[in-house]
C-alpha cells in the first residue's frame, strides 16, 4: 500500500508457530482409536493433538477428550 523509501530499514524473521495440529489418529465419539477397517482398537484411546479430524481448539479440546477417553477407558471391560 505504501512505498518504503526512507532508511533506516530493519528486517525481522517471522517464523510460523503451530498452535494446533488437526491431523492425527482417527477416533470415534468415545475417543477410541479407529483402525483402517473402521473398528475401534481395544484399549487404545487418543485425543487432542494426537487425534485428527476435529476442528476444536486447544486446551478445551484436550480437557474434553481426556474426560471422554478416561471415562470410557474406565468402563471398558478388561481384555
Ligand atoms: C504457542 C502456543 C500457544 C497456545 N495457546 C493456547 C491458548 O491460549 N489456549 C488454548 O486453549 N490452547 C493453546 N495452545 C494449544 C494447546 O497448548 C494444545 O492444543 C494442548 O496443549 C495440546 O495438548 P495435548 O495434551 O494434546 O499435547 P501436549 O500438551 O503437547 O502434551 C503432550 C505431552 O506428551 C509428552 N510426550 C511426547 N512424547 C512422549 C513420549 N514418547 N513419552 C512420554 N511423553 C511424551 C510431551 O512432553 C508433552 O508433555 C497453544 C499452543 C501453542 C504451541
Amino acid at each position: 500500500m505504501y512505498k518504503i523509501e526512507r532508511p533506516k530499514f530493519y528486517a525481522a524473521a517471522i517464523v510460523i508457530v503451530w498452535h494446533d495440529s488437526y491431523g492425527g489418529l482417527r477416533i470415534n465419539r468415545k475417543c477410541q482409536v479407529i483402525d483402517t477397517d473402521g473398528n475401534p482398537i481395544p484399549g487404545l484411546y487418543a485425543g487432542c493433538e494426537a487425534s485428527g479430524g476435529g476442528n476444536q481448539h486447544g486446551l478445551g479440546r484436550g480437557l474434553v477428550h481426556a474426560y471422554i477417553a478416561g471415562t470410557n477407558a474406565h468402563e471398558e471391560p478388561a481384555a
